[in-house]
């Protein structure tokens, strides 16, 4: 059984939103056009509370509740089974969707019987990559959507660096076109 993670496909990572992957709207069509290739689709959001120590590194993005954490409108959440919060209590990161507060995300992709994880969203160098890191270590296999995911290339190279670790850590780079054709 394969599952579609989207990660933080949110506002507030997207142009014009408070921490913006500059290309984080890009992927939305990308990322409607896979969902029909999967039995089970989630979607992590960072939610934050108002006050966090993450604002000590950032800056403030995705409140609880604002429109900054809300879903890129472009997105068909129609075929979206679960949403994941991280990043919810004021000491947390909440890079990684398994490090979700309202399920657990691990538990729950393996009672439905998922071994294969495909992963598309922003940012590539953080919550991206630290949830296939994740998803690696917890026994799935892992596949990233070169296609479906946006980087913020905060110093030249960092999406590259990014990949390269990831597939260092076993990690498969793949794209939305060998998806569709199976
Ligand atoms: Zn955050």
């Amino acid at each position: 059984m394969k599952a579609l993670l989207i990660v933080d496909l949110q506002n507030d990572f997207c142009p014009g939103g408070a921490l913006p992957a500059p290309e984080g709207d890009m992927v939305v069509p990308v990322i409607n056009s896979l969902m029909h290739a999967f039995p089970l689709v989630v979607a992590s959001k960072d939610w934050h509370p108002d006050k966090t120590a993450h604002f000590s590194s950032w800056p403030k993005h995705c409140i609880q509740g604002s429109w900054g954490a809300e879903l890129h409108p472009g997105l068909r959440q129609d075929v979206i089974h679960q949403v994941a919060l991280k990043g919810t209590g004021d000491k947390d990161e909440g890079y990684s969707a398994f490090e979700a507060t309202n399920i657990s995300l691990e538990r729950y992709l393996k009672d439905l019987s998922v071994d294969r994880l495909y992963i598309t969203g922003i940012a590539i160098e953080y919550c991206v990559k630290e949830s296939a890191l994740d998803s690696v270590k917890k026994g799935f296999r892992t596949y990233v959507v070169r296609d479906a995911v946006a980087g913020v290339e905060l110093h030249e190279g960092d999406v590259e660096k990014a990949f390269r670790e990831m597939e260092h850590a076993g990690v498969k780079i793949v794209t939305s076109v060998e998806i569709s054709q199976g």
